[in-house]
């Protein structure tokens, strides 16, 4: 296969989510084929001995890499500016991935409070049995991360915006705070994708993804990927090979196709956004809106030094409580009620009671996950039609 030879740090990010990482075949296909193997030949004894050696690139069979997937990998990579980029089958088995290929018995893991819910489950129920400790701190106080270093702190983890109240954290102090200790920082970019933050710029050593959300962009396919520089991710990689949570080519090939169209959907998620943001602030049923594109959010000036748009999510809390809030969720005709996000499709969920359900009621007040609480993930819909399909159960 020929390779891919052009230089992506020096092209715009709109060409290299078209353009990066293609290898043709001698077929002259246009579009980026779909390798459907699970493993792959040799053209003798000598070069299948030299590629399981390893003194020779190349195929060997799918778990430990697939044509497919590394062309979706490369395209990733460049999108986020990173040495390498692996994938994963979904976004949980990329945050396992990057903490069995780099973390030992004995680590501590400082990560923020306001995670995608299942991944302190996966931290406290089964990294915490081999061994590996965890604290966790607020995601926007400095000073608490400061407080968290131990010793044997090796990997500093967050998400910013935080889901669902767009809670933000300076990446360039943390990642000096995580430096200046020997420890690692990795940011897990689903909200952002790197159309609107790219971390490895400001100073993080990992990138993690849950392909299923914007990557995909059309709720089609689960998928993850871990970006970084190549030794951190040699690590990772092994881990993958050898226990085979790896990208299917079929999914690898609906993400590239969804980084095709990524950047102009990212700008429309904005644009919508911020317009559903600014309609609900003006409305006296709402008692706040939590979207980092407006002024009154407390890290505006942040956003906009840190993130190249202010993304898709917008967070509002009805007066009323529970009883109004699921009043505006059943009301709504073109939302989809499910917690996804990331969709072309606009959805709306009650994170109280669905993805922050389980955690007990002194620790949703404390976290800000109020029973009014409800979280908008501004799919490609125009923004009026959005509006009315909220107001009908606001005003009702
Ligand atoms: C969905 C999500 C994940 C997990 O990804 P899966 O593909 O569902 O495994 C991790 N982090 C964030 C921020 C997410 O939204």
């Amino acid at each position: 296969m020929q390779h891919d030879p052009l230089a992506w740090e020096t092209f715009e990010l709109s060409t290299v989510a078209v353009r990066a990482g293609v290898h043709r075949t001698n077929e002259g296909e246009h579009a980026e084929p779909i390798f459907a193997t699970s493993s792959f030949v040799f053209g003798s004894a000598a070069e299948a001995a030299a590629r399981f050696g390893g003194s020779e690139p190349g195929n060997i069979y799918s778990r430990f890499t697939n044509p497919t997937v590394r062309t979706f990998e490369e395209r990733l990579a460049a999108l986020e500016g990173a040495e390498r980029c692996v994938a994963t089958s979904s976004g949980m088995a990329a945050i396992l991935a990057t903490c069995m290929g780099l973390l030992k018995a004995g680590d501590h893991i400082v990560a923020s409070r306001s995670l995608f819910g299942t991944t302190p489950v996966l931290f406290n129920n089964f990294l915490t049995k081999f061994g590996v400790e965890v604290s966790y701190v607020t995601l926007s106080e400095l000073e608490s991360w400061r407080l968290a270093l131990r010793p044997n702190t090796r990997l500093l983890f967050l998400e910013t915006p935080s889901n669902p109240l767009t809670e933000m954290v300076d990446i360039t102090a943390v990642a000096e705070l995580a430096h200046a200790h020997g420890a690692l920082l990795a940011v897990d970019n689903c909200f952002c994708t790197p159309i609107l933050q790219r971390p490895l710029d400001l100073g993080a050593d990992l990138v993690v993804h849950s392909a299923t959300k914007y990557l995909d962009g059309q709720g089609r396919a689960l998928g993850g990927a871990v970006a970084g520089s190549a030794a951190l991710l040699e690590s990772v990689y092994s881990f993958l090979r050898s226990a085979g949570p790896t990208l299917s080519p079929f999914n690898a090939w609906i993400f590239l196709k969804g980084l095709e169209t990524l950047p102009l959907r990212m700008r429309a998620h904005c644009e919508g956004a911020q317009v559903v943001a600014e309609w609900l602030a003006l409305q006296p049923e709402v008692a706040r809106v939590y979207y980092p594109g407006l002024a009154s959010h407390p890290q505006h000036a942040l956003a906009q030094r840190q993130q190249r748009g202010f993304g898709g999510i917008v967070t509002f809390e009805v007066k009323g409580g529970r009883a109004v809030a699921w009043r505006v969720i059943d009301a709504t005709r073109l939302f989809s009620i499910t917690a996804n996000l990331g969709d072309v499709k606009s959805t709306i969920s009650h994170p109280a009671t669905t993805t922050h359900g389980r955690m007990s009621p002194e620790a949703r007040t404390q976290a800000g996950v109020t029973d009014g609480l409800i979280r908008l993930s501004i799919g490609l819909e125009a923004p009026a039609d959005l509006i009315s399909d909220l107001a009908l159960g606001l005003k009702g």
